[in-house]
């Protein structure tokens, strides 16, 4: 945006918990089932039901906050949240209003700030508050233009959620990206939430201002609902930026309310002027008694608390040698993560393990929400690494191993028996190829001698060739320099 402008930007994300049944009844939360087949009375909303609260659902809620860094409250309570919609049957959402569970946190992110000038340096860490982390159910869905109608699907009425409200201390939407990133990664490390956007499980609504850059006063902000992609935070809230701006600098004045994106015309469209807190008549959940976690029941989850993403990437380049790139590649998912530390512990050489990895383990991985599929056993890696490190066969030869091994259960060691792979680690071998290839390319090597020692890798290249990839890389430039006399 132009230098006299800045953004005010501050996220709310719900997030669904991974629980395996609803907040206040026992019906089922997964997802995908046949319309209207995980309901009950309860969820229903239907007169003389009553809710139970899920234990699971407030454990995953206090291990989320407690991650985060937020306090939680020893008393907090449930209010009913009054609106009409098709899908919400009980004519009200139960959620927490002015006595919320926890308070305070924030999010630690990393944004890229080069602009594009230094393409190679390194991103900046940054903080932003949390003002609150509150538990809530979530609505059923409606689905429209089916059969020429609309339908309500109830299955998702009553999924526990946890709000994540953010102060609005981000500034650009980069770093609303990277924020929300970063967020989703603590609770999918975690455990507590999958991290689909698509599926709706994680969601982003985004409150957005501009003021005079310098300013301290805000803006009037508008609401941008259900961002649903990382792809469409960074656009949806430059385009709405961009459209603020355009309103204030022709004399305009920014209308507070609620706004969608529209990823066809790649703007915003105005949905319904914002609600306040008073258009929800909110008053305490009469059917629920107030919540009480005390400190000892607070402590046990504290002490349950995994390692968050951040921390983990900072142990993977102090403890194990990685480089930042590697650590944050390998940290993209938990069931990575946990696979790489398996297989680092057990073989003790963590950046070899990494590189293998990254270069051919990873394109073969698929994942699913918290879950990963891999196309082998950490152990099956190391041992393919052993017999590297060994002398036994090349990295090449690695590489092919592990092609056979995928998707079997077979020792490695064995494998490489069966197929006759060894390395050639015998100079008179290694000589004699050289040798040839050497006499084989006299113009090249007449070039390496006149001093363009770039064609070096050249020869390397035509030795591994001719060996299949077999050859000790190490003896081949030895004996090509001594062959070239370099
Ligand atoms: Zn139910």
């Amino acid at each position: 945006m132009s230098g006299s402008w800045e953004a005010v930007i501050g996220l709310e994300v719900h997030a669904q918990l991974l629980t395996r049944t609803k907040l206040f009844c026992g019906c089922a939360t997964s997802f995908g089932a046949p319309p209207n087949t995980h309901v009950c009375p309860t969820c229903l909303g239907l007169p003389g039901a009553l809710p139970v609260l899920n234990g699971e659902a407030v454990r995953m809620a206090v291990r989320t906050a407690l991650s985060l860094g937020c306090s939680i409250k020893e008393s907090s309570r449930f209010a009913r949240k009054n609106y009409f919609y098709p899908d919400l049957p009980k004519g009200y959402q139960i959620s927490q209003y002015d006595e919320p569970f926890s308070e305070g946190g924030f999010v630690e992110f990393e944004v890229e700030e080069s602009g594009g000038q230094a393409k190679d340096a390194p991103p900046v860490t940054k903080r932003a508050r949390l003002t609150r982390i509150h538990m809530e159910e979530d609505a059923g869905k409606n689905l429209h233009d089916l059969g020429g109608g609309s339908v309500v699907d109830l299955n998702r009425a009553g999924t526990p959620l946890v709000e994540i409200v953010g102060e609005p201390d981000l500034r650009t939407p980069a770093e609303a990206a990277g924020y929300l990133r970063a967020l989703r990664d603590v609770l999918v490390f975690l455990g507590v939430n999958d991290g689909n956007l698509e599926e709706g499980s994680f969601r982003c609504d985004a409150n957005v201002s501009i003021r005079p850059a310098g300013s301290s006063t805000l803006g009037t902000r508008v609401e941008l609902k259900n961002i649903n992609s990382f792809r469409f935070v960074e656009k949806a809230l430059a385009g709405e930026i961009a459209r603020q701006r355009d309103v204030l600098e022709s004399g305009g004045r920014v209308v507070q309310e609620t706004r969608g994106w529209d990823e066809k015309t790649s703007s915003t469209f105005s949905l319904r002027s914002k609600e306040t807190a008073q258009d929800y008549r909110y008053f305490p959940e009469p059917d629920l008694p107030p919540l009480r976690l005390d400190e000892a029941f607070v402590a046990t989850l504290r002490a349950t608390l995994a390692e968050t993403p951040r921390v983990k990437r900072e142990r993977f380049v102090s403890e194990l040698g990685l480089s930042p790139y590697a650590a944050q590649v390998l940290t993209q998912h938990p069931r990575v993560a946990a696979f790489f530390e398996e297989a680092a512990t057990l073989s003790l050489d963590g950046v070899a393990v990494a590189n293998f990895i990254q270069s051919e383990v990873l394109r073969d991985v698929t994942t699913r929400g918290v879950e990963a599929i891999f196309p082998v056993t950490p152990g099956q890696v190391v041992e393919i690494l052993k017999l590297v490190s060994q002398g036994k066969i090349s990295g090449k030869q690695a590489k092919e191993l592990y092609a056979k091994a995928k998707g079997t259960t077979a020792s490695p060691a064995a494998l490489a028996a069966d197929l006759g792979m060894s390395q050639v680690s015998d100079p008179a071998a290694i000589e004699a190829a050289c040798a040839k290839v050497v006499a084989d390319n006299a113009k090249q090597a007449e070039q390496y001698r006149a001093g363009k020692t770039g064609v070096f890798g050249f020869f390397v290249g035509q030795v591994m060739k001719a060996t299949k990839g077999s050859a000790n890389p190490q003896l081949v430039n030895e004996t090509l320099k001594r062959l070239l006399g370099g």
